[in-house]
């Protein structure tokens, strides 16, 4: 007999792909857990049904989370991950030699446990020295922070259940109260067919908040749409002012140089979102 997950993407569409093998299911004290291997994308963690990562994709979405923020900020130091339990965001933002210090708070550590046990590719740098782990509120933790991060990238679920309030204008205002003089924030902000109303809500209320405020988007097969966006504040430093002869070539594969100031060109029916 064959095994397929499928997730509904909406009511009415979705995609489906064929399981080898169920690793765990778990109900968590916040959300449903599974961890399955598929046949096209191997080991794959879902979360309420939906695909949070796979072991084929991931480093396109922990590469676009990470490095242009990175790379648009000139030191960053101290960085803060909200979200983000399966390690991923952290072993890209470690790439960066200049960082000291950085701190993953996710709402449930049973994320953590399995994604150490069965993605080691993606969370084997949580045990790094320079990161602490903090299992908690992302929403709560950044009100209780004032001026510490160069860089904070909320690496959330969609805004379901507990991360409903990391899509809330109040949340972009206290990262912009928890953030240095001159750092930058990035939040993953869904894809823009599916979800326009939330990307233009979400652009309208950083555009209120931080002087400079941007759109950029990736292509992940297994994410609702395959183009996923991501919207950057920030209080100084203008990704789109970065000198790309200045970009270390790094350990990636799909970030690059030329890659960095091309992600922000967007599409004129996503571009339009931004617009409004
Ligand atoms: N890349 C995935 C995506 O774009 O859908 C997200 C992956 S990551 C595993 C999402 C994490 O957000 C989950 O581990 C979940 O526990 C965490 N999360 C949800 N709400 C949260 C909150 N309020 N504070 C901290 N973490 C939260």
């Amino acid at each position: 007999m064959e095994l397929w997950f499928t997730e509904k993407q909406t009511e009415h569409f979705g995609i489906t792909a064929k399981v080898r093998e169920t690793l765990v299911t778990e109900k968590t004290g916040f959300q449903d857990l599974a961890i399955i291997d598929t046949v096209e994308f191997g080991r794959m963690l879902v979360l309420d049904g939906m695909v949070m990562t796979t072991v084929r994709d991931e480093f396109v979405y922990h590469e676009m989370v990470a490095h242009p923020a990175m790379i648009t900020h000139p030191n960053p130091r101290r960085v803060l991950v909200v979200g983000g339990g399966d390690g991923g965001v952290i072993r890209e933002v470690l790439k960066h030699p200049s960082v000291e210090k950085a701190v993953l708070v996710d709402i449930d550590g049973r994320v953590i446990a399995h994604s150490k046990t069965y993605l080691p590719e993606i969370a084997g740098w949580l045990d790094d020295p320079r990161v602490e782990v903090i299992v908690g509120d992302g929403y709560m933790y950044i009100h209780e922070h004032k001026r510490e991060y160069d860089v904070v990238l909320v690496d959330s679920t969609e805004p379901v259940g507990p991360a409903v309030q990391l899509f809330e204008r109040g949340f972009y205002a206290a990262i912009h109260e928890a953030l240095k003089d001159d750092g930058i924030f990035v939040a993953q902000t869904d894809n823009p067919w599916f979800k326009a109303d939330l990307i233009r809500k979400v652009q309208k209320d950083v555009r209120e908040i931080f002087p400079i405020a941007r759109l950029y988007w990736a292509n992940i097969p297994t994410y609702p749409s395959g183009l996923w966006t991501f919207t950057m504040g920030s209080k100084k430093h203008d990704p789109l002012q970065v000198d790309e002869s200045r970009i270390p070539e790094m350990e990636t594969r799909y970030y690059s140089p030329r890659l960095h100031k091309a992600a922000f060109v967007l599409p004129k029916f996503v571009e339009a979102l931004c617009a409004e």
